[in-house]
């Protein structure tokens, strides 16, 4: 069983949890592979439908990318509202619209019905832009959804507000979202565990499912130590589906690829106040993003794409550290306490994927970075699936989620994509 990696997260968490590992042959309704958002969304709403279940992690609760990202709630998806109207239809925009709300509702209705303290707020987002193709998709954005919708919430601020809201002069415009949200994504992952313990859900940490079959009219699922008979499967392994061949439907139909975070050492209160005074956090819209937020003890917190293999060197957090001061040149001689890293699922169309491998057999993954809220609706999903029903998402339901072609040659192509990428930046086009 892997500990944590050295986060901020860790390192603050207010919370802890001990799960023993599997250590016979039980019987269950529902096993669920994976203890990160979507593992225990599935539980919790798996109890909700009065079914029982059984969780089974490699590693501890929230080791995946649910303990270690930014807890960065958006009701957005990484398109403009605009461009999935072109792509999908203005029916599918409409439904994927009233999804992306659905699940930053659901991550708070989660949290206040277990009464989760794991500083949830609803802070606001902060999309800054820098070129102008960027400032005419969002400004495009608004005017969509106040004419579709009548959502007049979301605004665009000129470069002199932008400036002042996020505390620098690199962009030239932002997408202000009041609705967005941030948690300590860890303390989330810990509390959510305990309070579903406590209601009856059984959880194994250290607990790798290493296979699993479709046996009679149910599914075995293997662990080292004991196996888990369940009618149904929830699969929410996530960019970590390679850790056993438990995960192999999966692992070949997204792209782990890795996101890398550093945490200075808490500001002192002046510099401190002129980063996001408002307490939004924000998420760039640069084609290789930046993110960002003040976390309570004053620290920043900065991440960013991780280089092009699965894991972080110290040149990319070196690499990380240039772009923050690049962005905010006050933050120069502050130095960063805490580096880390985690693994992004990526998908071919962008968008996450929910279905059924087998009438018995459910997944949820592919949040493309945008899994903390999500995650928490497709948990939903995933669990209206056991129970029979498969409410439709969009293409996020119905799209095609399929194994990746050339999956194995997925490093070198994706060190291509982001070279390019970074260029594309620099120039500005
Ligand atoms: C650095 C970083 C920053 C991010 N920032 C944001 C953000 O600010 N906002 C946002 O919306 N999204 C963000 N994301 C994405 C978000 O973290 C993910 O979409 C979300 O956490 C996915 O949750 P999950 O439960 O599906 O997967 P995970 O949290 O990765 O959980 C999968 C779990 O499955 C376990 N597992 C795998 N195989 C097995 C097995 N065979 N048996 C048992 N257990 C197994 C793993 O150990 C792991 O704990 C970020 C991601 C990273 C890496």
């Amino acid at each position: 069983m892997q500990d944590y990696p050295a986060s901020w997260w860790a390192a603050s968490s207010r919370h802890a949890c001990d799960f023993a590992a599997l250590r016979e042959d039980i019987e269950t309704h529902v096993a669920v592979i994976g203890a990160g958002f979507t593992g225990l969304s599935a539980a919790h709403h798996l109890c909700e439908l009065g079914l029982r279940c059984v969780v089974l992690e490699a590693n501890r609760i929230g080791w995946g990318a649910s303990g270690r990202n930014g807890g960065i709630a958006v009701p957005r998806y990484k398109f403009t509202y605009p461009e999935l109207e072109d792509k999908y239809g203005e029916a599918t925009a409409l439904l994927m619209y009233r999804a992306a709300h659905d699940a930053v509702d659901s991550l708070e209705r989660i949290v206040r019905q277990h009464g989760l303290d794991c500083g949830f707020v609803r802070s606001g987002h902060l999309t800054p832009v820098v070129s102008a193709s960027d400032v005419a998709r969002f400004i495009a954005d608004v005017e969509w959804l106040a004419s579709r919708v009548h959502d007049t919430a979301p605004r665009m601020l000129d470069a002199a507000e932008a400036s002042r809201r996020i505390g620098t002069a690199f962009y030239s415009a932002a997408y202000h979202e009041p609705r967005g949200g941030v948690i300590h994504p860890l303390e989330y992952c810990i509390t959510l565990a305990n309070a579903l313990y406590a209601a009856g859900v059984r959880i194994h940490c250290g607990t790798p499912a290493t296979r699993w079959q479709v046996e009679g009219d149910g599914v075995v699922v293997h662990t080292p130590n004991g196996r888990v008979r369940a009618k149904q499967l929830v699969i929410a392994s996530n960019a970590y589906s390679d850790l056993t061949p438990a995960g192999k439907p999966l692992e070949k139909r997204v792209v782990p690829v890795a996101s890398a975070v550093i945490a200075t050492e808490p500001l002192p209160p002046d510099l401190r106040e002129s980063l996001l005074p408002g307490g939004e956090a924000a998420t760039d819209a640069k084609r290789l993003t930046n993110y960002y937020r003040v976390l309570r003890d004053g620290s920043f917190f900065f991440g960013g794409r991780g280089g092009a293999s699965s894991r972080a060197s110290q040149r990319i957090y070196d690499r990380l550290r240039r772009d923050m001061v690049a962005i905010f040149p006050q933050l120069a001689s502050v130095a960063v306490r805490h580096q880390w890293f985690g693994l992004v699922a990526m998908t071919l169309d962008t968008l996450p994927h929910v279905g059924s491998l087998d009438a018995r057999v459910h997944y949820g993954m592919g949040y493309n970075g945008r899994g903390v809220a999500l995650s928490a609706l497709f948990g939903r999903l995933l669990a209206n699936r056991v129970a029979g029903h498969a409410p439709a998402v969009g293409p996020m339901s119905s799209g095609r989620f399929e194994p990746i072609p050339f999956h194995a040659l997925r490093v070198p192509a994706k060190q291509v994509a982001i070279t390019w990428k970074q260029l594309v930046d620099a120039l500005g086009v």
